[in-house]
């Protein structure tokens, strides 16, 4: 188990590539053997182009032979339509900002192509579909295949094709130690099987039983190490950061608004922690909006109260660089200083920053992972807070705290674990709970709308508008294509009659000042209408936001349906959350509008599909992989470990958590 090859045994894989991996979460072959797909998607089966309005929003394939192509630029996008005919029919393929497919298609070529057949006005379409070539063939019809996640310089199927060559040469790495009527119990495939059908699988229950058993292996290790930890203790050299009650109620003043009971709560326990000479290590769970932020803004003054600096970590630039925004006034009225480091700062402010850094004139480091590298170095680091931690290796958590001597940690999470399981899972940390919302927020409604409600929407949106409230319309079509799906609904918007509130876009392929220039112009109120892909789930702060719409929401998974959720509901005015899915994600859609709260929703999913039930066919491929599907997996997972003992040791070495919990 210890000591799989590193990466770059791969031809084609040298350090920035493996820097790449290492971000996913994916450090070795080991690693990359289970590596969790994204999703599992139908390589669709052959049909007639006139029969493509049977199949609306299902993967399909055509052959045709291109009769017309027409290319147009708009400003400094542009897109290209080609035209396949068949006997029974005709079909348009649209690609938006891909000029280079101009080259791909002639006029009288036959070609096959293969893609999710949408609606328009104009008939069926296709937007982006993959053209077979000899070069890049199609994979065989009426099967499945996985869709890799893809991470900076690494596309998905660059990272595929790494997999398919690792399983053929170190598929032996993989050696199954758990016995086999444990995994049937459970809906597991063997850990040595596991690797193929994450890769290629024979159909979506097949996949399913690797999925799941990947994840196992990972949160066993994870509760391995965990019990290791919490057994070992971690030593006394922490810096002592102790501030009197003067002080502190002077720091509390650096906000303004009261903190709530539950902050001040909390608060008083992260002062008496970081006055420890054993270093912090906390948990914080709290709801999406319960003021998670401003308790972690405390601890960094009270750590900087001591001449100590803080680390303030958060998985997405875009949150980065939110938080840099929304920490600056509380540091400004407390007279210390912070600064921003992501990927995107650029080289001559980075190495200023740097400078500043590590002479202590900084007293706050606010980044993504760019936080990790080495030339980041601290006079003094104390503190290191992690937002939204789960997305966080327990190996990058360590390679910041290595920065420090002794540092204290403070985790934040608003996954909503349940109470019962947080021990299980975080089993060497304390946990704080903030379970009480900021005073005045409106109450929120959650509704899923059927097909049909699309007119009363519109009004309903428009009224919403005209009473200058605001609006996030979340189009999640993953894969691939899902920022060309969001750009297809920001189409559609600019021509809606609403357009003349002003209507923005952002996704993950922006890069960050563009993005962070169209947010701007949505907290700003010169646009009201935020078209987004699940980017904005994690952070986005505005409350004169009051209604989320989320297209495809059968696609996302409970807990993240309740974050993006967490978008609106945090101003004064009442608050909805409009999901339209289809009527596979029934009970999940339900269990939304009934339930807000987050924890509440966590503890009644788990009762509800109970614990240890079989996994198999409850996701099917379609469904995406989330992490809330399987806490039953969590469970037997502590189970196992306090039946056998000497599994712990042997795992506490082995793999890691993968990235596996949450699957970016
Ligand atoms: P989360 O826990 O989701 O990270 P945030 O820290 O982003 O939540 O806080 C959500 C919003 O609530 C922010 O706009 C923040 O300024 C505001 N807020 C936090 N605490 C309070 C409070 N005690 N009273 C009023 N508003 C608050
Ligand atoms: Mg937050």
């Amino acid at each position: 188990m210890e000591g799989a090859p590193p990466l770059t045994v791969l031809e084609g894989v040298g350090p920035a590539r493996a820097e790449a991996f290492s971000r996913m979460g994916v450090d070795d072959l080991r690693d990359l053997l289970l590596l969790l797909p994204r999703r599992l998607e139908s390589t669709g089966t052959r049909v007639a182009i006139g029969e493509l309005n049977d199949h609306l929003g299902e993967m399909v394939r055509v052959v045709g032979t291109v009769q017309q192509r027409s290319f147009r630029r708009f400003g400094k996008r542009n897109s290209l339509t080609v035209r396949l005919i068949d006997d029974t029919g005709r079909v348009d393929l649209v690609y938006y900002n891909q000029s280079w497919q101009r080259e791909r298609f002639q006029d009288e070529q036959v070609c096959e192509v293969w893609g999710r057949v949408q609606s328009s006005a104009k008939g069926p379409v296709f937007i982006a579909p993959k053209l077979h070539t000899d070069d890049s063939p199609l994979p065989p019809a009426g099967g499945w295949r996985s869709l890799y996640p893809q991470a900076d310089g690494l596309g998905a199927e660059l990272v595929r094709k790494l997999v398919a060559r690792t399983v053929e040469s170190h598929g032996e790495l993989l050696e199954e130690s758990l016995p086999a009527d444990f995994l049937a119990e459970h809906g597991m495939a063997r850990i040595d099987e596991v690797p193929a059908r994450l890769l290629d699988p024979r159909d979506p229950r097949d996949f399913e039983s690797a999925r799941r058993r990947a994840l196992f292996d990972g949160l066993l290790a994870a509760q391995a190490r965990s019990a290791r930890r919490a057994r070992s203790g971690r030593g006394e050299g922490a810096r002592v950061c102790l501030v009197d009650d003067d002080v502190a109620s002077r720091l509390r003043r650096a906000f303004p608004f009261e903190l709530t009971g539950a902050q001040q709560r909390v608060f008083a326990e992260l002062r008496a922690d970081l006055a420890a000479r054993r270093p912090m290590r906390r948990l914080l769970q709290g709801d999406v909006g319960s003021g998670k932020t401003a308790v972690a803004v405390l601890a960094a003054l009270v750590v900087a109260e001591s001449g100590g600096q803080t680390a303030f970590l958060a998985p997405t630039e875009l949150l980065a660089e939110q938080h840099a925004v929304a920490l600056a006034p509380a540091f400004a009225a407390a007279g210390r200083r912070l600064a921003l480091l992501t990927g995107s700062t650029p080289a001559r402010e980075r190495s200023r920053l740097l400078a500043a850094l590590e002479r202590g004139e900084l007293d706050a480091l606010v980044g993504t992972h760019a936080l990790f590298h080495p030339r980041v170095r601290f006079r003094e680091l104390a503190l290191v807070v992690i937002d939204e931690q789960h997305r966080f290796g327990v190996a990058q958590r360590g390679r910041l705290l290595d920065k420090g001597d002794g540092a204290h940690l403070l985790l934040m999470t608003a996954t909503p674990i349940p109470r019962t399981l947080a021990h299980t899972l975080y089993g060497e940390l304390e946990v704080s709970l903030l379970d009480e919302r900021p005073p005045g927020r409106g109450p929120r409604t959650t509704r899923w709308l059927r097909e049909g409600d699309g007119t009363r929407l519109r009004d309903f949106l428009g009224e919403r508008l005209a009473a200058g409230e605001r609006i996030y319309w979340v189009s999640p079509r993953i894969g691939e294509d899902e920022d060309v799906g969001a750009e297809r609904a920001f189409e559609r918007w600019q021509q809606s009659e609403l357009a003349r509130y002003g209507v923005e876009l952002v996704h993950g392929r922006m890069d960050s000042a563009d993005r962070e220039r169209r947010l701007a112009r949505f907290r700003s109120g010169a646009a009201n209408v935020l078209v987004a892909t699940t980017v904005i789930e994690v952070g986005v702060d505005v409350p004169e936001a009051t209604v989320i719409v989320v297209e495809d929401a059968d696609r996302l998974g409970l807990a993240q349906l309740h974050q993006l959720r967490g978008r609106v509901g945090r101003g004064s005015a009442a608050a909805w959350c409009l999901l339209f899915g289809k009527p596979v994600a029934a009970d999940r859609l339900e269990l939304l509008e009934r339930c807000d709260d987050g924890f509440a929703l966590a503890e009644e999913d788990l009762a509800r599909r109970g614990m240890g039930e079989l996994g198999g066919l409850r996701q099917s491929g379609e469904a995406g992989a989330g992490f809330e599907g399987d806490l039953d997996l969590v469970v037997a997972a502590r189970d196992l470990l306090a039946a056998r003992p000497e599994l712990a040791d042997r795992l506490a070495n082995g793999s890691k958590v993968v990235n596996t919990l949450h699957v970016p």
